[in-house]
Order: structure tokens, then C-alpha cells, then sequence
């Protein structure tokens, strides 16, 4: 198998056949086998339905993965990379934004240059709001301060990797999942190519602000440890603060005989430190809570259904 396109679908039902007409059309007659990988990641539509009549309908090679609920993204994409069997493999989504024509170009990428193991496609051009570009490349210059590894703004999980890459993916073996980190940590030459976003054929994004702030925060916990040590950078600033205060309380008193204004001071530092130590308890509680949910070892999805049309997978 040369290629294989792993394929997370979350109520994707519209998108199915469309996305799987698109891709033979595009492949035909190029002259390399392929197989498509979907992972049905616990969608409420008819996704699983379509899916299974694509199976039963079409001779091109597709493989399902169905989840008994949804796992996100993160998980449907380890899913289909553990299922995969390709040389190569392209994480690509179902509604037809990234276009199979890109695959292409990522597949001449690494047919012709040996040294380069995965071929990542980023986003020039996003089709989003300012005030979300803005926080996006925010987290980015971020998380690129005080991560071990890089994070490329507008990359996406759109990527051609290498079987050896693959396999070191599939080797992490970590429940909170975060791909850009990963993809990154593992190593391996990476090229990065331009690609334009299509609109959404059917359906809207499933990635509201509150859904990407949570998974910035995902990204962040899961690959620095900076905010604890931030935590403790301001713990330090604010007794060094206190203390210089108190000599200058103690000085006006002495020395100057004035009088030390008390009740808003006071109620001012408890609320600031009461609020700062909260604060930091909180960052804590993000590592502890990820720990927590680690140590309990539970799979990263789990698998309901699997079915195929090649005979020999059966
Ligand atoms: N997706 C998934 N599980 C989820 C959310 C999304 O498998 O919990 C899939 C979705 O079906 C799509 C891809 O991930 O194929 C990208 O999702 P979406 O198009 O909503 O994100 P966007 O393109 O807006 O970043
Ligand atoms: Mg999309």
C-alpha cells in the first residue's frame, strides 16, 4: 500500500460520499495504491449509516473505525493511524477543506526528495476574524517561549507522513492527546507547504472559542511546565514586593511619625493575594488533573465497529 488517508469524521454524514467521490477522482489513474481509513468518532448523525453504504457500495479500498462515543479529533486521528498500512500516510479532514489535490503535491514532495519524512500543509491565508488571528498568533509566540519544541502558526494536523514517522506517533502513547505538539516532538524532517482552506461543503466547524481556548490550554499544559514555574516567579516578586512595603511602613512610622493608612491596604493585599495564590493553586490543579486522568492508564479511544471490503482484512 503506498498511501493511506486517515480520515476523522465527527456528524459528517453530508460530507461522506462527496469527500470519497472527490478522492477517486483526484487519484485515479495516478498509479499508486491507497486506502482510506475513516474514523466515525461517535457522531449523532447518519455518519456511520453512510459510511457503511459507502463500504457496501464502492470498490476502492476503505476502512471504518467506529468509536462506542466521541473521543475528539485527537483520538479518531490515533485511531486511524494505528489502522493505516500505507508507506506513507495523510491525515486529511472529511469536509472537504483541505483538498486531495494538496495530497498529491505532498506526495511528489516526498517521492522526490528522500531526506524529507513528512510534508506539513499550514494555512496562509486563514478565512477567520482578526480578533481570533490575533489570539491565535498570541498563543503561538506563547506556547513557542516556553515549549521544548516548535509550534508553526497555521499548521495543521493536513500532513503526508512517512511509515517511520507514523510509527514514532503511534509510540506516544499519551490520553492527552495534542497532535502539533506531538508532530513536532517526535522529530524528523518536516517541509512545510502552503495551502488555501476551502469553505466548508456541508455542516459547520465543531471548533468554537471556547472549545480552541480549552485546547490551547491542552497544548500548553502538555508540553511546558513554564506556568508552574511562572507561579513561582510571581509568588517570589510579590513577598520581595511585601517585604520592601513593610520597610517603608515601618520607616514613615519611625521616622516621619506618619500615619499608616490601614483598612484599604489591607483589604486590597488579602483580595490581590488571596486572588494570586487561587490563581496559582489553579495551575497546579491543570497539572495535577492531567496527571490524574494519566495514571488511570485508560485507553485513548475505544473501538465499536470495524469493517472493511477487502476481503483479506475480514
Ligand atoms: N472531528 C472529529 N471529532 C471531533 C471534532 C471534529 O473527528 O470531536 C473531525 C471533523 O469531522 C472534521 C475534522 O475533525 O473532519 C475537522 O473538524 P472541523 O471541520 O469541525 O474543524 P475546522 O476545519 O473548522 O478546524
Ligand atoms: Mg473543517
Amino acid at each position: 500500500m503506498d498511501l493511506s488517508l486517515v480520515v476523522p469524521c465527527f456528524n459528517e454524514a453530508e460530507n461522506i460520499v462527496g469527500f470519497y467521490k472527490c478522492v477517486e477522482n483526484c487519484f485515479e489513474g495516478k498509479g499508486f495504491s491507497y486506502e482510506i481509513v475513516f474514523v466515525n468518532d461517535g457522531s449523532v448523525d447518519k455518519t456511520l449509516f453512510k459510511l457503511k453504504e459507502l463500504t457496501r457500495n464502492e470498490k476502492g479500498n476503505i476502512q471504518v473505525v467506529s468509536f462506542s462515543r466521541n473521543f475528539g479529533k485527537e483520538s479518531a486521528i490515533y485511531a486511524g493511524l494505528s489502522r493505516s498500512k500505507g508507506d506513507a500516510v495523510c491525515i486529511i479532514d472529511a469536509d472537504l477543506q483541505q483538498r486531495p489535490e494538496v495530497v498529491l503535491q505532498m506526495k511528489e514532495i516526498l517521492d522526490e526528495k528522500p531526506e524529507v519524512d513528512c510534508v506539513a500543509a499550514f494555512q496562509q491565508k486563514r478565512k477567520e476574524g482578526k480578533a481570533l488571528s490575533a489570539l491565535k498568533s498570541c498563543f503561538y509566540k506563547f506556547i513557542n517561549k516556553v515549549s521544548e519544541v516548535n509550534f508553526v502558526n497555521g499548521a495543521s494536523d493536513f500532513r503526508l507522513m512517512r511509515r517511520q514517522m507514523v510509527n514514532a506517533v503511534l509510540n506516544m502513547t499519551e490520553y492527552h492527546r495534542f497532535s502539533k505538539g506531538i508532530f513536532s516532538w517526535v522529530g524528523f524532517n518536516t517541509e512545510h507547504i502552503a495551502y488555501e482552506a476551502q469553505p466548508r461543503e456541508h455542516g459547520e466547524s465543531k471548533w468554537g472559542v471556547i472549545k480552541l481556548t480549552k485546547y490551547a490550554i491542552e497544548g500548553i499544559v502538555a508540553f511546558s511546565t513554564a506556568p508552574l514555574r511562572i507561579a513561582t516567579l510571581v509568588g517570589f516578586i510579590s513577598s520581595l514586593l511585601s517585604v520592601i512595603y513593610l520597610l517603608i511602613v515601618v520607616v514613615q512610622k519611625l521616622f516621619f511619625e506618619m500615619a499608616v493608612p490601614g483598612y484599604a491596604t489591607i483589604v486590597v493585599l488579602i483580595l490581590f493575594l488571596g486572588g494570586l495564590i487561587l490563581f496559582c493553586l489553579g495551575i497546579i490543579g491543570e497539572y495535577l488533573a492531567k496527571i490524574y486522568v494519566q495514571i488511570k492508564n485508560r485507553p485513548i479511544y475505544i473501538e465499536k465497529e470495524y469493517f472493511t471490503n477487502q476481503a483479506e482484512d475480514k
